[in-house]
Order: structure tokens, then C-alpha cells, then sequence
């Protein structure tokens, strides 16, 4: 990876989060990075590119600052940006070809699921989703047409952890790509690349832009490769890619990135451990608890828990959804990852074929004080 622009190379996420990417000086002694919404560059009387741009489907100033960035934090060597977390996943089953078989975790997000089932099933991508938390499962599923296995850990809405490592290595005995959906995790939790992975997705509208402000997306290689390349063209050639101003404003929120997902691991934790005690609250999914099936995995492979958990409470759909109407702190949306805490009546928003239970609040802990996020819960379940 490029790391001319930091001054002193370091592999420390606090520091790349807030120099990676930076040209130092910038543009007139500039600290923060430059915008450049420019669609297209001027060429020399002589044919030649200074900045090094064409057009900026292909290549703008501002996003490969972006994708330096990401590369860096993730621990890869070389990312690409796009519109959306779904236009980053989109281009990664893009990259494979017809015919091919890609096996998913049976609870991911309801997105990816649907792009499979919709969207690559008719165009001859075979998919299967099977239980990933079991190693035996995974390595009986996988067949000779096996291309691709896609990790979503801990995963949306359940929180189910798999083993990266464990599966990384079973996907490279049988020839085909390890994929982690590393969303819930972010680089400040999880490192799927140092694990075996061969590339990290991320819905970069979640915690990396942690403000809900911006949509974006990012697909991170662990080495140059030309499966690598294939993804970098369907970024380019289709042009799923981010404005310069989304890219620009995620530059500037993943400076804060490692602190901001610190403070919501830690409140989290709190919340967790206090609705597991709750009366109307039966079952806390959360990788920090001990009750969670994925709790030894996850301590493993993961510096911390995360600020994602779902709960579910006693009285079924009706109870859950008079819980997300009573709270006043809590912001009833969907999303995740942000300064706000959210609530969200998750298989409401899956639809008709959702498996999520009924009686399921999927909640992101923000960076409010967590007394007042378990207050607010406590009143609200207190009204059922
Ligand atoms: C939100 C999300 C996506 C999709 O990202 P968008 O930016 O909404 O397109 C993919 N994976 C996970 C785990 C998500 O939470």
C-alpha cells in the first residue's frame, strides 16, 4: 500500500484513520483533504494527464484518497469505493461468473439475500444459505461449483458469529474466495484480512460514516489480484461509484471512527447486560454475553463486541412494536452505525419472507450517554 503521505508509517488504526490518504501539504497548505467535484480533467497540449485523472467514473482525487484510507485501516493493500454497501456486494457476485455457486450464512443481511435470490439467480449464480456457525456445515455444502463463500459476521439481524479463520482456510482447500461482510465489526474491531479472508465488504453508510449523512461502500483485498480487477471494473465500467462529496465526508468521519465505535462497544456492553437481566426481555442476542453461542469465537477474533445487538421481548409482534412507539430517546429508523441510537422492528422491514422474529427490536447504541439510552428502554418496556 501507498503510504508516502504519512510521515512517519505506522500501522496504528488511530493515527492512519486521521493521516492515511492525506496529501501533506494539501492544496495552498490545506489540512483537511480537498473536495474535488470535478467530472473531468484537461488534458496537456501534448496529450498527457498531470493529476494523473481522465473522468471520474473512473478516478477522482478525492475517492482514492478515500481508498487509501480504507485500504490502510482495513490492513489491505488496495480498495475501491462505491455508492452503496449493496453496490459494493453487487460487484463482488458481479466479479464471478455464471454458472458459479456462492454459499451465504443463513442470517445476513436481508439485502445481500435478496440480491442472490433476485437478482444473480436468474442471471445463473447458484446460491445456498446454510448455518455458518458450524464448520461441518460449511465443509459439507461446499462442492466442486463452490466459487465463493460470503461471511457476514456477526451478522444482521441475529448476531451469529462464524470462525473467519477456520472457514477462510476450508474455502482456500477447496480453491475458492473467502468474502467477509465486516459491517457490524468495523477495522476498529475485527480484522478479516489478517484472518485468511481475501477481501472485506463494507456498508460504509453504517459506522465509517457514522453521522447518517452519506451512502457508501467498500470491497478491501488483501493482495492485487485479478479477481480484484474484475471487482474494480464493474466499479468502473457500470459506475456504482461515490460522489466526490460522499467520499469527502467519509474521509472526515473516519478520522473519529476508532474512538466513536469504542464509546458504543462500551455502552453496548452496559445495555446488554442489563436487558439479559430484564423481565420483559426473554432472549439479548449480543456477542459479548456468555449466553451467546458465538460469545468464545467472537472473543477471539474480535477486540470487542460491537455497538450492534437485538433483543427480543416477551408479547410477540404487538409488545415489540408498542416498545419501539413508547421509547423518546431512541430514534424508531432503520440503519446503523451512527451518533444516534436506533430502534427497529427489524422482519417488519425484511418483509413477508423475513425469518427474523416477530418479537425482535434490532437496536445501534450511539454515543448518547448510556444512563439515559437504559432509561428510556426501561420506561418504554415498562409500559407493556
Ligand atoms: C446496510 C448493510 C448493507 C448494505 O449497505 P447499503 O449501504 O445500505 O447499501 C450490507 N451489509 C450489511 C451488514 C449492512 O448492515
Amino acid at each position: 500500500m501507498d503510504s508516502q503521505h504519512l510521515n512517519a508509517p505506522t500501522s496504528h488504526l488511530e493515527t492512519l484513520a486521521v493521516h492515511a490518504g492525506r496529501d501533506r501539504p494539501g492544496p495552498w497548505g490545506s489540512v483537511a483533504p480537498g473536495l474535488f467535484p470535478s467530472s473531468t480533467f484537461e488534458r496537456d497540449r501534448d496529450g498527457h494527464l498531470p493529476g494523473g485523472h481522465i473522468y471520474s467514473r473512473t478516478s477522482n482525487p478525492t475517492r482514492q484518497a478515500l481508498e487509501e484510507v480504507l485500504a490502510q485501516i482495513e490492513g489491505g493493500v488496495c480498495a475501491a469505493a462505491f455508492a452503496s454497501g449493496s453496490a459494493a456486494t453487487h460487484a463482488v457476485f458481479q466479479a464471478l461468473a455464471p454458472g458459479a455457486q456462492v454459499l451465504a450464512p443463513d442470517d445476513l443481511y436481508h439485502g445481500t439475500k435478496t440480491q442472490l435470490r433476485e437478482l444473480f439467480a436468474p442471471w445463473g449464480l447458484g446460491s445456498r444459505f446454510i448455518d455458518m456457525g458450524s464448520l461441518e456445515t460449511v465443509a459439507q455444502a461446499i462442492t466442486p461449483a463452490t466459487r465463493l463463500l460470503w461471511l457476514e459476521t456477526p451478522s444482521n439481524p441475529l448476531l451469529k458469529v462464524c470462525d473467519i479463520e477456520a472457514i477462510a482456510a476450508l474455502a482456500k482447500r477447496a480453491g475458492a474466495l473467502c468474502v467477509v461482510d465486516s459491517t457490524f465489526a468495523t477495522p476498529v474491531l475485527q480484522r478479516p484480512l489478517a484472518l485468511g479472508a481475501d477481501l472485506v465488504v463494507h456498508s460504509t453508510t453504517k459506522y465509517l460514516g457514522g453521522h447518517s449523512d452519506l451512502l457508501g461502500g467498500a470491497v478491501i483485498a488483501a493482495q492485487p489480484s485479478e479477481f480484484f480487477q474484475r471487482v474494480v471494473n464493474v466499479q468502473q465500467a457500470a459506475g456504482a461509484v461515490p460522489s466526490a462529496f460522499d467520499a469527502w465526508l467519509l474521509l472526515r468521519s473516519i478520522a473519529t471512527l476508532p474512538l466513536r465505535v469504542r464509546a458504543q462497544v462500551a455502552s453496548a456492553q452496559i445495555l446488554a447486560e442489563a436487558l439479559a437481566a430484564h423481565p420483559r426481555v426473554h432472549t439479548v442476542h449480543y456477542p459479548g454475553l456468555p449466553s451467546h453461542p458465538g460469545y468464545a469465537v467472537a472473543r477471539r477474533q474480535m477486540l470487542q463486541p460491537g455497538g450492534m445487538m437485538s433483543i427480543q421481548v416477551r408479547g410477540g409482534r404487538a409488545a415489540a412494536h408498542a416498545v419501539a412507539a413508547a421509547v423518546q430517546l431512541w430514534t424508531r429508523a432503520t440503519s446503523l452505525g451512527g451518533v444516534e441510537s436506533l430502534i427497529e422492528h427489524r422482519a417488519a422491514v425484511e418483509g413477508p419472507h423475513s425469518t427474523t422474529p416477530d418479537d425482535l427490536l434490532r437496536l445501534s447504541v450511539g454515543l448518547e450517554h448510556p444512563d439515559d439510552l437504559l432509561a428510556d428502554l426501561r420506561q418504554a418496556l415498562a409500559q407493556l
